[in-house]
């Protein structure tokens, strides 16, 4: 297995390393391959992703880094490119599709950020259901590859994130699991790669990974390709958990493999 971190955030988000840094990093722990992944620019919420200038300094700076490092690590230049992200995603490397808002008429529900949102767009647009608003999301994640062309699908059942603290909704309700069964169903259909994201974990938000042990079970039954994440915002989160997430994909006899890359980074 390829040593990799695919799913890597710096300065250029809302990352705290600098792309240098992070590589620096990577060639210590002795990974094969790093690849980054800013947030893609999304007008309705600029707080967490790279600006319009900041993409293209992104780009600049990450193709420098990969031939500055060339002959010690393969450096990719990806994106995670949100579900309603309007830039595109031409010439990156790979891309990592995330949906993390919900869109209810013109605002946009973060997904990530407090369950309070959750029960706020319940309370506001659901009649008080927040298992409406979960269906309502991976209704959205079904379509993820569709819509951003995407590699890897991003935190597959990211609204969960604060669930093992404060559980607002049941996620053995019937209607919770053909939810994401339905969803899981479509993207397995697709060419692309699940993620096993331990990126909260790391930031202490959980103590599991993304997605659920019950949805890898699920995933491994139907024989699904996988990449390890850790979704990392700080170079002390670069492959985080991995040697867990490894037992588990055995476990559940989930295939860790690497993105295609059959694009060629090259930006005009
Ligand atoms: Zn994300
Ligand atoms: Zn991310």
């Amino acid at each position: 297995m390829t040593k990799a971190d695919y799913h890597v955030h710096t300065t250029f988000c809302d990352g705290k390393n600098t792309p240098e840094e992070m590589a620096r990093a990577a060639l210590e722990m002795g990974l094969a391959n790093l690849g980054f992944s800013g947030h893609s620019y999304t007008w309705f919420d600029e707080s967490y992703c790279m600006s319009k200038d900041g993409t293209k300094a992104y780009k600049a700076e990450i193709i420098r880094l990969k031939s500055a490092c060339r002959d010690r690590i393969r450096i990719f230049c990806g994106i995670e490119q949100d579900y309603y992200s309007e830039m595109p995603t031409e010439g990156y490397d790979y891309v990592i599709g995330s949906v993390h808002y919900l869109k209810f008429g013109d605002r946009f529900v973060p997904m990530d950020e407090g369950n309070k949102n959750l029960i706020e767009a319940a309370n506001a647009f659901c009649g008080g259901d927040v298992l409406r608003v979960l269906e309502l999301y991976y209704e959205t994640v079904a379509d993820v590859v569709n819509r951003t062309h995407c590699d890897i699908i991003g935190h597959f059942d990211l609204p969960t994130k604060y669930f093992e603290k404060d559980p607002i909704a049941d996620t053995n309700h019937p209607r919770y699991k053909r939810a994401w069964m339905t969803a899981a169903d479509a993207l397995l259909k697709t060419d692309a790669l699940f993620e096993l994201n331990t990126g909260a974990i790391s930031r202490g938000c959980r103590t599991k990974q993304y997605p659920a042990d019950e949805i890898l079970s699920y995933l491994g039954e139907r024989k699904a390709k996988v990449v390890l994440s850790g979704d990392c915002h700080r170079s002390d989160a670069i492959c985080f958990g991995f040697d867990e997430l490894i037992q588990k994909c055995e476990y559940y006899g989930l295939e860790i493999t690497e993105p295609a890359f059959t694009k060629k980074t090259g930006f005009s």
